[in-house]
């Protein structure tokens, strides 16, 4: 079983990526979790140019790279993970790039999803949440001086934020959206509410 959680920075997805993997484990599962730029050394290479304030990577170099990093996670670390049975978490995937690079960016989203059918060779999650908050109250919470990305002015988030909300608007077979706003706990149980689904069919 494959899942991802995803959303604007800021809105408690590590938290709650840390919370699930403990649920899990706690349900006997063999847990392997990953993040998405990154999680192999080749891919965290890549999510070091990706995020560096001094790099200057124009929109489709950016997108091809995120690509790349997500390539050799599914190779190195997803496929395996899911071969032998376990249960992956995964702190972004396909998703952030349709939204980022797409929504937000304005590189056409169906040629990302092509360009993401090729990297992942089709390989999607069974389920993926999405921790939706606004962009203000996001960069309130951050601590950590911003990434190359999160420097992107207001509308940039904004239209990210939208991009989340619409992607998950039209895969609600396989999406679920959560309110950022909410206390961890809160949002934890309802984010195991749907995992159990998706652990159950
Ligand atoms: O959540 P994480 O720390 O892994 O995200 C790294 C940075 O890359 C964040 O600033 C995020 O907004 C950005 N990002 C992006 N496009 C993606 C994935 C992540 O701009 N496709």
């Amino acid at each position: 079983t494959f899942l991802s959680l995803d959303g604007v920075d800021g809105a408690g997805k590590s938290t709650q990526i840390r919370l699930l993997v403990d649920w899990l484990t706690r349900q006997g599962r063999d847990v392997v979790s990953c993040r998405d730029p990154g999680g192999t050394p080749t891919g965290d290479e890549i999510r070091r140019l990706l995020l560096d304030p001094e790099m200057r990577i124009s929109l489709r170099s950016e997108m091809l790279l995120y690509m790349a990093s997500r390539a050799q996670l599914v190779t190195e670390v997803i496929q395996p993970a899911l071969d032998r049975g376990s249960v992956v978490v995964c702190d972004r995937y396909l998703l952030s790039t349709l939204v980022y690079q797409g929504h937000a960016g304005g590189l056409d989203v169906e040629d990302i999803r092509a360009v993401g059918a090729f990297a992942t060779t089709g390989l999607m999650p069974d389920w993926t949440g999405v921790i939706d908050l606004a962009p203000e109250t996001a960069a309130q919470r951050r601590d950590a001086p911003a990434d190359r990305i999160e420097q992107r002015d207001r509308s940039y988030h904004e239209k990210v934020r939208r991009g989340f909300q619409a992607e998950v608007e039209q895969h609600a077979d396989r999406m679920s959206l959560f309110d950022g706003r909410q206390a961890a706990e809160e949002i934890h149980q309802a984010i195991i509410v749907e995992v159990q689904r998706v652990l159950d069919r």
